[in-house]
């Protein structure tokens, strides 16, 4: 597979062109961000481990009947993955209260949630990617309505392998953001990555953060944390196997 040009490059991640129009290989950086890009720096290693994770997750999901965009890993960094126009919607879905969620209604982290809760962020880096409801997403034709059924459905169902997942390492999900793609048929499918980037992921005895929460929070331990997940999760992976 030949790695073409630098067609966009996004704040974690770098996209080239292939020489196959339907396939793209994506590129995994150390850089990290955080309130939307106001807080920058970087997390030496992150990028090889947020491309092996994601990876590993994505073969997890699809032997659970969830669809990626992901084809192959091809490096340290490097991964194959089917083109798809992106949803521009952030999908979050929680477990526990943490967060922009405390935040925004006043409550402590930590509030276990009786079931999961999903919400949707306009991904519009000029506004912010504010909040959005499903009324003004379909008002706004960023989705259709089946496709809106489809991201829900697909995004639960991930959420229960995920958490089961994480649960098996000692890791509890606390919650996480995801988005979907269009393949070039219209088939909507996971895409982006699942990482400690976009996941909250709590040590299930002690609660200590092994997320880009150490990053945002000036915790301290970033690398340490995100190399203590990554082997957790390999751990558990090849017991699966
Ligand atoms: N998240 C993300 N990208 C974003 C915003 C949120 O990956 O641009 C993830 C974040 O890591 C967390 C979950 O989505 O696991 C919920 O984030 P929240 O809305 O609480 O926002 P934050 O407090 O991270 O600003």
């Amino acid at each position: 597979m030949i790695k073409g040009e630098q067609i966009y490059e996004g704040k974690a991640k770098k996209v080239f062109a292939t020489d196959d129009p339907e396939l793209l290989i994506v590129s995994y950086k150390d850089d990290a961000t955080a309130f939307n890009g106001q807080k920058r720096g970087t997390i030496e290693g992150k990028g090889i481990i947020n491309n092996k994770m994601s990876n590993a997750l994505m073969r997890l999901l699809q032997k659970h009947g969830i669809p990626s965009h992901y084809v192959e890993e091809l490096s340290e960094r490097d991964t194959l993955v089917k083109r798809v126009k992106i949803i521009p919607l952030e999908v979050i879905i929680r477990n526990i209260s943490a967060g922009s969620f405390a935040q925004r209604y006043g409550v402590d982290e930590g509030i276990v949630f009786a079931s999961p809760t999903i919400e949707f962020s306009y991904k519009n880096d000029a506004l912010g990617d504010p909040l959005i409801n499903e009324y003004h997403a379909l008002a706004l034709s960023l989705v259709s309505k089946e496709e809106l059924e489809t991201v829900k459905d697909l995004a639960f169902g991930i959420n229960e392998v995920l958490k089961s997942f994480w649960a098996s390492c000692g890791v509890t999900l606390v919650d996480f953001k995801l988005e979907f793609g269009r393949l070039s048929d219209g088939t909507v499918v996971l895409a982006d990555e699942i990482s400690p980037d976009t996941c909250r992921l709590w040590d299930s005895e002690t609660g200590k953060k092994l997320d880009k929460d150490r990053f945002r929070r000036d915790l301290g331990g970033v690398e340490d944390a995100y190399r203590e997940i990554m082997a957790r999760a390999e751990q558990a992976l090849g017991e699966e196997k």
